[in-house]
């Protein structure tokens, strides 16, 4: 194989939308997935287009920036996505947890989104089925959800069209370095792809990945278990999260409990749990649920959602989810030639289209419409 203009690697939701935009753009772009596309974090999520759980800053302009596209994925990529509206609930506990939610919601608002801060009572008018007793109040925005396979499969679907090439179970073993640049990557099997821009969007396995360039990438990943329940009647009006999630759920300390419901158009319950931070590197071991970790969330859901005490659980996975402790990703250049990121997503679906936009701005012109060393600065040489 030639040169190739971009390698891109890792086939979730940001690196397919990077292949699919630089193909778009005419760069030439070949995207490596070391399993199957969406066998990573990507494919064990509920594809929410989060708006209301950005930080402020960067992170929102950009989460905001991109909002307006994804609804409108289904024109652009020609496809059925199952892409609707969905309202979104993080709802307080305890204390603690309310003066965060406050915090987030009087700065959003500063911001100019269209947030809603609901005490009890109207949390009791949008959600019946809560246990209100429980709760002390909650936001809500209106967001959306679509399906993340369908989503995946269409960037791909319409990059091909372009000339994009992806290669599955191609598993990465490091990056290729020649007089300190990065110029493509070494597969497990010693072949040598070259390329001029080479992309690592590995999620949790690109702190491992870009180790091999002598950078440390502070990519950690919880290991996050989701449980799809039988499918009811309507049951849950919007997606509900917990606002543990933004004190607890990415403190190696915490008791990394921090529940997320909503429910699919075909009824089932999609029911996630943010568990323990990881310690070893994720492997297909860490696919299993665990029983300490099942009967917590069958407590919280019982607790929270009475009527839920004796549903049936169909299947359940877990995937380990990629963060950074800033709670920022990691997008575009960290001063490595050749070499551009596109990492720790604390949610993607709603990143993809900027993420697309920044790195193929980078690639074909060498800069992108915003500054982005408050997201790499957390990046350092080893
Ligand atoms: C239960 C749950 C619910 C969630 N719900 C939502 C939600 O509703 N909305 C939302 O926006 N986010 C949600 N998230 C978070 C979201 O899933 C992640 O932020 C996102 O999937 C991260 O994408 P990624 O591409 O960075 O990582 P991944 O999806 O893990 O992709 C990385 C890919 O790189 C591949 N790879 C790794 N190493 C190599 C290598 N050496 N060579 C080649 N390929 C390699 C992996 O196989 C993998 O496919 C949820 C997460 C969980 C666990």
């Amino acid at each position: 194989m030639n040169t190739l203009d971009a390698i891109v690697i890792g086939g979730g939701y940001p690196g397919c939308s990077i292949a699919y935009h630089l193909a778009k753009a005419g760069v030439k772009t070949l995207l490596l997935e070391k399993n199957e596309i969406s066998s990573g974090a990507s494919g064990g999520n509920f594809g929410c287009i989060q708006v209301q759980d950005a930080s402020l800053g960067l992170s929102l302009d950009l989460t905001l920036r991109s909002f307006e596209r994804v609804m409108k994925y289904e024109e652009e990529l020609d496809a059925d996505l199952e892409l609707a509206s969905l309202g979104s609930l993080i709802a307080a506990t305890n204390e603690a947890e309310m003066e965060e939610l406050e915090s987030l919601y009087r700065g959003k608002k500063d911001a100019g989104l269209d947030i809603m801060l609901y005490g009890p009572k109207e949390l009791a008018q949008a959600e019946p089925n809560m246990n209100h007793e429980r709760f002390l109040g909650a936001t809500y925005f209106r967001q959306g959800r679509l399906n993340p396979f369908k989503l995946m499969y269409a960037f791909l679907r319409r990059g091909r069209a372009y000339g994009l090439q992806v290669r599955e179970h191609a598993e990465v073993d490091r990056l290729y370095l020649e007089g300190g640049q990065v110029k493509g990557v070494v597969l497990a099997d010693g072949e040598i792809l070259r390329a001029t821009q080479t992309i690592v969007a590995a999620g949790a396995w690109s702190k491992s990945i870009c180790r091999t360039a002598g950078l440390h990438v502070p990519v950690e990943y919880v290991r996050a278990e989701g449980f799809v329940t039988e499918p009811l009647k309507p049951f849950l009006n919007n997606y509900y999260s917990s606002a543990s999630f933004f004190t607890e759920a990415h403190d190696v300390d915490g008791v990394g409990m921090s529940l997320c419901m909503g429910q699919t158009q075909s009824g089932n319950l999609l029911i996630g749990e943010t568990s323990k931070p990881g310690h070893v590197p994720p492997g297909e071991a860490s696919r299993l649920t665990s029983f300490d970790h099942f009967v917590k969330v069958k407590e919280a859901v019982s607790e929270y959602f009475p009527a839920l005490a004796k549903v049936n659980i169909l299947r359940a996975w877990t995937t380990p989810s990629p963060y950074t402790d800033s709670m920022e990703p990691i997008l575009g250049d960290v001063g490595m030639p050749g070499l551009l990121l596109s990492t720790g997503f604390k949610s993607c679906v709603i990143m993809t289209a900027v993420a697309g936009d920044i790195i193929t701005d980078l690639v074909t012109k060498g800069e992108t419409f915003c500054d982005l060393r408050s997201f790499n600065a957390q990046v350092t040489r080893l």
